[in-house]
């Protein structure tokens, strides 16, 4: 656990981090997953391997206090 200020109740208290997969843009069907599989695979291999599962996944710190939760995805290897 990290400790963090929170700006919804204004402490600072220790952060839980919780990693929700994001909703997949590409539907719902097995076969849709497969091909949000390749998709991701082959974006994966020319933009960096590992970097296509961050992709699929939201991070988030929930305060321990008042259990709010704060989206935590740091784009810096967008940038
Ligand atoms: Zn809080």
């Amino acid at each position: 656990m990290a400790v963090r200020y929170c700006s919804n109740c204004g402490k600072t208290c220790e952060h839980k981090e919780i990693i929700k997969q994001k909703p997949s843009p590409y539907g719902k069907s097995r076969k849709e997953q497969f091909k949000a599989f390749l998709s991701g695979f082959f974006s994966g291999v020319t933009v960096g391997a590992g970097l296509a599962s961050l992709e699929l996944v939201d991070r988030y710190e929930q305060c321990t206090h008042c259990h709010h939760m704060t989206l935590d995805n740091k784009g810096e290897e967008f940038k």
